[in-house]
């Protein structure tokens, strides 16, 4: 099997960028902070504490998280239920960037990826793709954008969306989901030795895609 991993900081692209991607390359696309994300949702659905390592655990050890990968669209089950729409608020990228920083958190989440990527050539988009999920991946990319810039995206997304949004505070939440994600002991997001930097700050959507569609050319 054939593996891509592309890690970077919320709002570089990853997702979207991976997306288009997969669909030129014909690969699995896998977005692992839904995984993280259908977590955060359960633990806030069920009133468990995300500062209670303990109470995360009683809720880990009654949770079964499944990957569901058809006609290019991913979706999670928990416990069964599909909570997939549910899980692209504010409130749910904040929990999930707390609950991802528990060890047995992403422990629990290790096996449901690499098993994927076993089964189908992926192009996994994550934190921790490269340093600690597929660390044999045959291509390594670390996608990345300025703060500014990633804020920028995010808010024209809300507008359009017609979601009530303030840039400044988005921008806030940025940097401090990056400080969190960067600075955490377990599995923090840094780029590994062997992967190359993508900044798309000054690169548009297709500009980004080529350049990884090329840097999978050159590897395969
Ligand atoms: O990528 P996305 O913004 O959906 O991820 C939500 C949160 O999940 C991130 O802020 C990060 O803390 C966590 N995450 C992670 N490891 C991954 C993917 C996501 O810790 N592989």
């Amino acid at each position: 099997m054939f593996s891509v991993a592309i890690d970077g900081p919320s709002g570089a692209g990853k997702s979207s960028v991976s997306k288009a991607v997969a669909k030129a390359a014909g690969f699995i696309h896998v977005d692992t902070g839904a995984l993280y994300r259908s977590l955060a949702y359960k633990a806030l659905k069920s009133g468990t504490d995300i500062s209670d390592t303990d109470a995360v655990n009683k809720l880990l050890a009654r949770t079964e998280i499944s990957l569901i990968l058809e006609d290019g669209a991913q979706r999670v089950l928990v416990n069964g239920e599909d909570v997939t729409p549910f899980i692209r608020t504010e409130e749910v990228s904040m929990a999930a960037s707390n609950i991802s920083k528990i060890p047995s958190v992403r422990a629990f989440l290790l096996d449901t990826q690499r098993k994927t990527a076993e089964e189908h050539n992926v192009i996994m988009d994550g934190r921790d793709i490269a340093t600690v999920v597929l660390p044999n991946a045959d291509v390594k990319i670390f996608l990345t954008a300025s703060a500014e810039k990633r804020a920028e995206r995010r808010y024209k997304e809300l507008l359009e969306k017609n979601e009530e949004v303030e840039y400044n505070k988005i921008l806030e939440d940025v940097i401090k989901r990056d400080k969190q994600d960067t600075e955490r002991e377990t599995a923090p997001l840094r780029p590994s030795e062997d992967s190359v930097t993508v900044d798309t700050s000054l690169l548009d959507f297709d500009q980004s895609v080529d350049k990884i569609l090329q840097l999978i050319k050159e590897r395969m």
